[in-house]
């Protein structure tokens, strides 16, 4: 018997060079192995005597060989096995090219069974089909031929007959045990776990296929449902100070600001207000497009903990964002009496008249004393404390990795002065927009808002696929704009790595690999711009690897005008906002995902100028094409967000592989269905029992997923 969590080693029969190729798809377990899914089946489940035939079915035929050779067939560098099988109602030929060991294998007098499409060429014969030996063997133990055969992902030296083999041979010397409730499978109508495993691999027949993929299915979402369902209940025990609404002072706020609200933004900051005013923590996140004014409605927040004598902070991925935020909301409150701090790892300031030490500053921010703080991961470092924090907002949520945002969580729950059970409320910000049974399905245990609008008097983004051979076109076009006044960032591709695989062990070189081409396109792409392309303009460079002080240099002369074009990378600055910037030239673009690309052309259309995006691509594929055209017909992020999710999938979409989500391999997550049922589900059993100490197995499996699953 096997033990699912042994590691492949364990099974005699794979060798070391089987065990490195299995990897490639991350099968290090036997549970590993035996959740390898065929991605789909021949239908070879139809065994008819050989008099029987009919020319062009697909069938199985089952006899004894009575000759087989090798031709070898000069003039087409082609050896050709030849075959004649028997049965007690005929004869017919079966034919293979270039598999020459097979005369050695299969010898005259065996008794076979080979599955195929059957044709004509002067007799009925059979060509390429799958075969297998069946001397003293019983129908049911059919792997390749006689029923319906699985056909799995597969890579160079695994083959799906490899994969058949081994997974029979591990199926039948194990047992997989079910972990699922009995209630919710009588509820859901579900079949047991081992069964739907044996199921899907060498299933009985197309119900019982759809059966198996159900329960499956269920099983992963249920799992991340739970979890989340968890977390819920684990945070709404938790307490936060309540913050409580002062309409005066927000009115007063938002008639102090030069554009009117849109309804959207008022709806998401009513939403956030009232959060905040209960000792319930909020769990909240903000989506809005980019430029939509997720900033203002984070500042309502902030200038409203403030006001009620708390402190709030403002996280950001990034130095520059990080700057940016703390203007913004000088800015924003400049004639109150609001102390602001900036803290990164490299740059210390408020807004206070007198100059501070970074010590001082830390100093007075422990002590209370400044309200607002900006920043970025600086913020979530031990050594600083808060008197009384009570609002903690992450802006663009996704760039912070799983431990950053685990480390955040827990940190947050940490920071906090005097009345040890209260915890900030939390405000999560993205620009990334999560079609909505995505965000049901991972997001379970957030509340949502949505900005949907844009601001008014923006103009739309004129959007232009250009072909190589329009480029000196393009050029022509953003120097004319630029002789108007104009600006205009210039995107280097995304270099993707084939073996970035998550499964992949070199996974972690190559991504740091990508990430440096990356840079390199970008500096080659600065020399070519300012060499040889616009020598006569001035044309900066910003990419990850810089020196800070260099960055921000780049960033404010950008920012001042100074710069005509910025040559970035992909990886950096998603916030940036310079309203005179009009043009967005993205090189490479069928390597970005619709939503990245979208966040791109967000760059430009902020300012009153029609602003451009311009899409170089060099894939002539379909599926590119395609693509790009979707991101000229979407106005907006949602769409887009939901097409990204059909046309690459959920892993993809929101990076599971840097959140740690599990890979779904079963279910769906546009099935807005099913993720409703698994998260009711998963609500029941967590409602009648909290501590899962009736569901033993389940608690087992929840804790392993945690371990290596962080969800929000
Ligand atoms: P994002 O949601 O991408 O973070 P920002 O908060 O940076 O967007 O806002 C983008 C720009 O739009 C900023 O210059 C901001 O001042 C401006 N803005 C925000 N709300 C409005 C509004 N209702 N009307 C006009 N401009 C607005
Ligand atoms: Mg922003």
């Amino acid at each position: 018997m096997f033990s699912l969590s042994s590691p492949i080693q364990s099974i005699s029969r794979i060798t070391p060079a089987y065990q490195k190729r299995l990897l490639k798809f991350g099968i290090k377990t036997i549970r590993d192995l035996i959740y390898h899914f065929p991605h789909r089946y021949d239908d070879f489940s139809k065994i008819v005597p050989i008099g029987d035939l009919k020319l062009n079915e697909t069938a199985t035929i089952q006899g004894e060989i009575t000759k087989i050779e090798n031709i070898r067939i000069w003039r087409k560098k082609m050896i050709i096995t030849q075959a004649f099988i028997c049965d007690e109602t005929g004869m017919i030929k079966a034919v293979w090219f270039n598999h020459p060991y097979l005369a050695d294998q299969i010898k005259e007098g065996s008794k076979v069974s080979l599955s195929g499409k059957i044709s004509f060429d002067d007799v009925l014969f059979i060509s390429n089909p799958a075969y297998e030996k069946i001397n003293g063997r019983k129908t049911g133990s059919l792997r390749h031929t006689g029923r319906l055969v699985p056909v799995y992902p597969e890579t160079a030296g695994i083959s799906s007959r490899y994969l058949r083999y081994i997974i029979q041979t591990v199926l039948s010397s194990c047992k997989v045990e079910d972990w699922l409730p009995e209630e919710t499978k009588k509820s859901q109508n579900l079949p047991g776990l081992d069964e739907s495993i044996r199921e899907i691999h060498f299933p009985s027949s197309f119900r019982e296929i759809d059966k198996a993929k159900r329960r499956l299915g269920f099983d992963e979402l249920f799992l991340i449902q739970l979890v989340s369902a968890k977390q819920k209940f684990q945070w709404d025990k938790k307490k936060a100070p309540a913050i409580s609404f002062n309409q005066p002072l927000i009115k007063n706020f938002v008639d102090s600001l030069s554009f009117k609200l849109t309804d959207a933004q008022r709806t998401a900051a009513w939403e956030i207000l009232t959060d905040i005013s209960k000792t319930t923590p909020m769990n909240r996140l903000l989506e809005g497009d980019v430029g939509s004014g997720k900033t203002v409605v984070a500042a309502i927040a902030a200038l409203q903990t403030a006001f009620e004598g708390f402190q709030a902070a403002f996280m950001a991925p990034t130095e520059i964002l990080a700057r940016q935020h703390f203007e913004t909301i000088k800015n924003f409150f400049s004639g109150r009496d609001l102390p602001i701090a900036l803290l990164t790892s490299n740059d210390c300031q408020t807004n206070l008249p007198e100059e501070l030490s970074k010590k001082e500053i830390t100093q007075k921010i422990k002590k209370g004393e400044i309200k607002i703080i900006a920043g970025t991961q600086a913020l979530i470092q031990k050594k600083l404390e808060f008197k009384n924090l009570a609002l903690a907002i992450v802006d663009e949520q996704h760039r912070f990795g799983v431990v950053q945002r685990a480390a955040l969580q827990n940190s947050i729950s940490k920071i906090q002065d005097g009345s040890p059970r209260e915890i900030p409320h939390l405000l999560s910000m993205t620009a990334t927009p999560i079609p909505r049974t995505l965000a049901l399905a991972i997001y379970g245990n957030l509340n949502i808002s949505r900005l949907d609008q844009i601001p008014k008097g923006r103009k739309e983004i004129i959007t232009k696929i250009v072909s190589p051979q329009e480029r000196q076109k393009a050029y022509d076009f953003i120097r004319r704009q630029i002789k108007e006044g104009r600006q205009a960032f210039v995107i280097c591709p995304r270099i993707e790595n084939e073996s970035n695989k998550k499964t992949d062990p070199q996974a972690v070189s190559d991504k740091r690999k990508a990430a440096w081409l990356e840079i390199k396109a970008a500096q080659e792409e600065y020399q070519k711009l300012s060499k040889e392309i616009f020598p006569d303009l001035k044309v900066g460079l910003l990419h990850g690897k810089m020196k800070p002080a260099q960055k921000q240099k780049a960033m404010k002369e950008f920012s001042a005008g100074i710069t005509n074009i910025l040559v970035s990378t992909s990886v950096i600055e998603i916030g940036i906002d310079v309203p005179n910037a009009n043009v967005i030239m993205i090189e490479g673009a069928d390597r970005f995902g619709l939503a990245q690309l979208h966040q791109f052309r967000g760059r430009v259309g902020r300012g009153t100028n029609q602003s451009y995006c311009l899409l170089f691509s060099d894939s002539l594929s379909k599926e590119s094409a395609l693509r790009l055209q979707a991101i000229i017909k979407a106005k907006n992020g949602f769409d887009l967000a939901e097409k990204d999710l059909v046309l690459r999938g959920p892993g993809d979409f929101i990076g599971t592989r840097q959140s740690g989500l599990p890979d779904l391999s079963m279910a769906s997550l546009n099935d807005f269905e099913s993720v409703r049922q698994a998260k009711n589900e998963a609500i029941t059993i967590l409602t009648k029992d909290p501590e899962l100490k009736k569901y033993p197995r389940l608690a087992e499996k929840i804790s392993n997923f945690t371990q290596t699953v962080h969800m929000e």
